[in-house]
């Protein structure tokens, strides 16, 4: 059974946002299942690059900015089989790097790659790039920036923890990352694309370039995650879901559980083969566009704020 379900990322969305990327969503659901019959890494890898491409998520044009104004992107592609696996953390130029994460997957003998030797290999494929910060991601830094200094926070070293603080009283000032699984009924690939979390160190790497944890496939299920990565790497959500999955826990069971299990706000996104879908999220929205083989149209959820949450 075909299947895709793409995401935007978890967190409080504004309305004007939401506005403008629900169209964006919906289009990559449907270019990547335009793919599926073709190739379904292609189906992932062309959905991931319609959001990257769009000013309204963060992932490549849009990516937040690390507290020093850089900015640094990682992406994540994983097919369950044949076994595919590459990924790319804190390359800066690179207009798609879900294209990256995938050419490292598919022509290097490595999995995972990091900063300049990264981004020699998508100037070695002509991988094009692009001026990716936008006066949105700059101006939502200088926000965090100023109600991190009204908080009295002292030292870079416990930003993290007050920036979780600080997420949960201004949710709205953080925007999630993106992602996508697909099955063309045979193999099941996820892809995951990020700008990593606003204020987030320079040098910080988070779940989604983390095979297993941001992104995974395996066994007929994959999954793709999204919200503070540090959350998500305690758990290895993904490859944790896969396992439960494959020893007999219901897919939608195994995604409650886990996104109710952590503190840190959350979503997952996964599907198996058979064309069973489902997300999950504990933030107030996680933005999800989805097409099946059984409905024509594609289909929207977590878009109504706390009332929709799985
Ligand atoms: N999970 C991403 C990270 O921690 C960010 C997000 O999804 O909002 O880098």
């Amino acid at each position: 059974m075909k299947a895709i379900i793409v995401h935007g990322g978890a967190g409080r969305w504004g309305e004007e946002r939401l506005k403008h990327a629900l169209p964006v969503l919906k289009e990559a659901a449907e270019v990547g299942y335009s793919l599926l019959d073709e190739d379904p890494v292609k189906a992932v890898e062309e959905a991931v690059k319609v959001l990257e491409d769009s000013p309204y998520f963060n992932a490549g044009k849009g990516s937040v900015l690390s507290i020093d104004g850089s900015l640094e992107m990682d992406a994540c592609i994983v097919r369950d089989n044949p076994r595919l696996v590459g990924a790319v953390i804190g390359v800066r130029r690179v207009k798609n790097p879900i294209s990256l994460a995938r050419i490292i997957a598919e022509r290097t003998s490595h999995h995972v790659m990091y900063g300049e030797g990264a981004e020699r290999i998508a100037r070695l494929f002509n991988l094009p790039e692009g001026n990716l910060i936008t006066d949105y991601a700059r101006r939502r830094l200088e926000r965090v920036r100023e109600k991190l200094l009204k908080e009295e926070v002292g030292d870079d070293l416990s930003l993290m923890a007050k920036t979780i603080d600080l997420i949960r009283k201004y949710p709205d000032l953080f925007i999630g990352t993106v992602g996508a699984v697909a099955t063309d009924g045979r193999s099941v690939v996820a892809g995951t694309s990020t700008g990593g979390t606003s204020v987030k160190l320079p040098g910080r790497v988070g779940d989604t370039p983390i095979p297993g944890a941001g992104t995974w496939a395996e066994n007929g299920c994959g999954a793709s995650a999204t919200g503070i990565g540090e959350g998500i790497i305690q758990m290895l959500l993904t490859k944790t879901l896969c396992d439960r999955v494959a020893y007999g826990t219901p897919l939608k069971e195994a995604a409650e559980e886990l996104v109710r299990r952590t503190e840190y706000p959350v979503g997952v996104i996964a599907l198996r083969r058979n064309g069973e879908v489902v997300f999950a999220y504990n933030t107030d929205f996680m933005p999800v566009a989805l097409k099946t083989e059984e409905k024509k149209e594609v289909e929207v959820y977590g878009v109504q704020g706390k009332s929709s949450r799985t």
